[in-house]
């Protein structure tokens, strides 16, 4: 075997693979049975027994000190009970994925994988065994733990993210044994630069021995969009610089055969092509972003008055009662509201015609919201698909598939627009909506926005520059959005994070760096803004205890946070002792279910929060927006939010 791919992307938005160990065997015997029935044969994925403990949570009720690697002798019976039945079947290969070696791993764990493939040694026998990582650089430690394990015919290593592993490799690689090299990259859309990987494989060849490495992609192809041939819109050029799924297939064959010598010449220099235009092509690059982007680093941005101060000027302007009440952002998006964007973006309805229907569900929504009484007001999202998607559009430097679905969670999908260049904005992107709700209330109306680090985590972003460089113009755009909305009168504007947490990379050591360039890629958005303008931000999870300091350093004036799905976790930060002297709202009811939460129980949750949060910082509002929910769940939901709010705004007046 020269070549290998790490595992397939699951297509289409409907299927959902469980990854309990009885249901995924359960699909692993009869795919691979069936398979090998029409003559394919596959290399059977198992999650690794370590990993599928460190990966796991202990139930509700489990002591927090129970250590869930105390279990390792109760599931390695089952692991060997189905490479027994593998072995039954035919297989010839089987791979483990044990993605948390690249983890910052404590002695014992790594003991742990000794321990188990030890274990498993003896059922393993006759087997090719290949345990694979992926997404980052294992440590020294793990590297060496991992090269020693017992039983194991070959060792997979993400290139990509991990090119640490490479100077691993080269102090030393057990003789005899395969290196799976993850060259081609699993969680992007650009093609590979074969010549430039062609080497790396060739000096890994002269370490580990002659036909001793197979070529690989760095990790399963799940993270990426199936397959280029379906994208009918992009452009020829810009479509030579990408490769989905199937394309990433052709590259490591292409890549294997090269390297034994039967390099396809015709395919190595189109690739060649391909990159030399991507380099140097005119759509990637706007010297004036580079320049501004490049100002930028180095220098600090935050509001020039502290949050404190900032909040009294907001609170002389905008005077609310204490409690404010508000939602965050959406609101239900019904057929119709997608039947009639549908038909603008197919030309089927006039222009006219589209402002007027969303017009109109603008000052639908609004009504609904002063007669619920809500205190600062949101116009409903109802033009926006989904909030990146929204932005990229509007945005220099995106391109959009039509059919690059990859699997989000469960059976949910996305489709992330493709980052390809220098980003900008060419006009305002919300001022025109925001402004026209604004003029229909006298309510504050919040200008609603997707911040830079969600735009970038919940994008394809192009590889040919760091990340955070790509953030920071991304953060630039959203400024000159942000002060426009201000300058349009806009006096709170919501700038929603939600995927902040999911750019954090998996070693300790680099996550410094990530906190700090993505919060202050937040904080340039609105460091110009003056102190009466509020700027409120949005987060989605609340696991924030480890990184609460980064939070506090987004010098939001307002943050609002899930907090009621996962029992209000967030709140033991605070309990512990946390200073937050801004607003904020930890939501107080969970929006992902139908189910309508009564004013007892919401007041409930308003009150475990004043037990660690001062009233006049408190906000009150959902755990996130409502866009997935019926306007028969969302009105007595609000209505009886509103209720709570202003039931304890009664007790504690009377209190006083
Ligand atoms: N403003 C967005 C909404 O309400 C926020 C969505 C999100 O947090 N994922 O839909
Ligand atoms: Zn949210």
């Amino acid at each position: 075997m020269a070549s290998h791919i790490v595992g397939y992307p699951r297509m289409g938005p409907k299927r959902e693979l469980k990854f309990a160990l009885d249901f995924g065997v359960l699909f692993l015997m009869s795919f691979y049975i069936f398979l090998l029935q029409l003559g394919i044969e596959t290399v059977p994925v198992l999650i690794g027994p370590v990993s599928y403990l460190l990966l796991s949570k202990p139930a509700k009720g489990v002591e927090k000190s129970f250590s869930l690697l105390s279990l390792i002798d109760k599931i390695l019976p089952v692991y060997k009970e189905v490479i027994a039945e593998l072995k039954a079947a035919g297989a010839t290969w089987v791979q483990f994925d044990e993605p948390t070696l690249v983890l910052d791993l404590g002695s014992h764990q790594l003991q742990a994988f000794t321990h188990a493939y030890s274990e498993l040694e003896s059922t393993l026998s006759g087997l090719q065994v290949l345990v694979e990582t992926y997404f980052a650089d294992v440590t020294a430690e793990a590297y060496k733990t991992l090269t020693s394990l017992n039983g194991v015919s070959g060792f997979g290593f993400d290139l990509i993210r991990g090119t640490k592993s490479l100077d691993l490799i080269k102090g030393g690689f057990p003789s005899g044994k395969l290196l799976f090299a993850g060259v081609v990259d699993g969680r992007n859309i650009w093609a590979n630069d074969l010549t430039s990987s062609l080497h790396i494989l060739q000096a890994l060849e002269a370490i580990v021995g002659k036909d001793k490495v197979v070529v690989s992609t760095s990790c399963s192809l799940l993270h990426t969009a199936v397959d280029l041939v379906n994208e009918t819109k992009l452009d020829k050029e810009l479509k030579s610089w990408l490769a989905f799924a199937a394309q990433k297939v052709l590259e490591v064959n292409a890549l294997a055969k090269a390297l034994v010598g039967q390099k396809d010449e015709a395919f190595f220099s189109s690739n060649a092509t391909a990159h030399a235009s991507r380099k140097s092509s005119p759509r990637v690059t706007n010297e004036a972003v580079q320049k501004a982007a490049a100002a930028l680093k180095g220098s600090d941005h935050r509001r020039a008055t502290n949050v404190s101060a900032r909040l009294d000027a907001q609170q002389k302007k905008l005077n609310l009662p204490l409690l404010p009440t508000t939602t965050i952002g959406s609101f239900p998006q019904t057929m119709d509201l997608r039947r009639v964007r549908r038909e603008y973006k197919a030309k089927k309805i006039s222009e006219d015609d589209y402002v007027n229907s969303i017009k109109e569900e603008i000052s639908k929504v609004v009504k609904i919201q002063e007669e619920l009484d809500i205190d600062v007001l949101v116009h409903g999202e109802p033009e926006r698909n989904d909030m990146v998607e929204y932005f990229g559009e509007q945005l220099s430097g995106f391109a959009f598939t039509v059919n690059g679905w990859v699997q989000s969670y469960g059976s949910r999908c996305v489709k992330p627009p493709i980052i390809y260049g220098d980003v900008s904005r060419p006009k305002a992107m919300t001022v025109f909506w925001s402004s026209i709700a604004q003029s229909m209330t006298k309510r504050p109306m919040k200008g609603m926005l997707t911040g830079p680090v969600t735009i970038l985590n919940w994008s394809f972003v192009r590889n040919d520059q760091p990340r955070h460089e790509t953030c920071y113009q991304i953060a630039l755009a959203i400024k000159d959005e942000v002060e426009d909305l201000e300058k349009a009168g806009i006096t709170v504007i919501q700038i929603d994070e939600a995927a902040l947490r999911e750019g954090l990379p998996l070693r300790k050591s680099e996550q410094a760096f990530y906190l700090d360039w993505a919060v202050h890629s937040f904080r340039i958005t609105n460091c110009g803004v003056q102190d009466t303008t509020q700027i409120h931000t949005h987060m989605c999870y609340s696991n924030f205890n480890d990184i609460i300091h980064s939070i506090i350093d987004m010098d939001a004036d307002v943050i609002t946070i899930e907090n009621s799905r996962s029992d209000e976790k967030l709140l033991s930060v605070f309990r512990e002792g946390v200073k937050y002297g801004a607003g904020i709202g930890p939501g107080v009811y969970d929006i992902h279910s139908p189910r309508i939460p009564s004013t007892e129980e919401i007041a409930d949750r308003i009150n475990k929060m004043l037990a660690v949060l001062e009233s006049n910082i408190l906000w009150v509002n959902p755990d996130c927006g409502l866009k997935t929910r019926k306007y028969s769940e969302v009105k007595p939901a609000l209505s009886n939010m509103v209720a709570a709010a202003k039931l304890i705004r009664t007790q504690l007046a009377s209190a006083k």
